[in-house]
């Protein structure tokens, strides 16, 4: 274990003043990696949104933005109607009808990512790892950088506040 802590302060030398908090294997916490969808992401009332309703992996770093974009969606389309009671699960259901299409295409991305670049290196060899011919052709045109940019910090259709209830409660 030890030799394993020193690994990790040596890749991460900020965590060195806390590290001595991990006194056993107990400490430790695995955080599985998986992609998957809910087909359902509603019983009566309850919704799941976020990871709940669609684990993300780590790819690209936009599993928050999914997750926090879920949630002003929710706002939007529920924020009024919770103020007169509990919706209907086909009230409720129309935060997947609208986030799910934006979910799909993220991990659809995330997947071509581990599936041609990340697996690639996870393999490891000897070979050196080949750049795929799209990311040598954006890296190559300035103007096409702001497509991946824009992709992943905003996301595929951006959710922005608009609820007039959600400010006032
Ligand atoms: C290894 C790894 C690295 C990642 N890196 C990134 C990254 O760099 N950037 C990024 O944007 N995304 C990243 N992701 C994806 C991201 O972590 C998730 O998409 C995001 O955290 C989902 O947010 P969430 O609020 O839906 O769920 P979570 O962040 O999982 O929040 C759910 C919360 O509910 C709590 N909870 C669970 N059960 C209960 C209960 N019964 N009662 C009370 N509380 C409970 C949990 O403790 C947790 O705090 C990564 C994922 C993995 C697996």
């Amino acid at each position: 274990m030890q030799a394993l802590l020193d690994d990790v302060v040596r890749m991460a030398p900020i965590l060195k003043s806390g590290i001595g908090d991990v006194k056993s294997f107990d400490d430790f916490k695995l955080l599985t990696v998986a992609i998957n969808r809910l087909s359902r992401w509603t019983r009566p009332g309850l919704l799941l949104i976020g990871d709940a309703a669609h684990a993300m992996s780590p790819v690209g770093g936009v599993g928050v933005n999914l997750a926090v974009q879920d949630a002003v969606a929710t706002a939007n389309l529920l924020a009024d109607r919770l103020q007169r009671g509990c919706p209907s699960e086909d009230e409720l259901d129309a935060v997947r009808r609208r986030r799910e299409f934006p979910v799909k295409m993220t991990q659809r991305m995330q997947m071509v990512v581990q599936n041609n670049i990340i697996s690639g290196a996870l393999q490891g060899g000897d070979r050196p790892l080949k750049v795929p011919l799209i990311v040598r052709l954006i890296t190559a045109l300035p103007w096409l950088q702001g497509i991946p940019a824009r992709l992943i910090a905003l996301g595929v259709r951006p959710e922005h506040v608009q609820s007039k209830a959600a400010p006032a409660s």
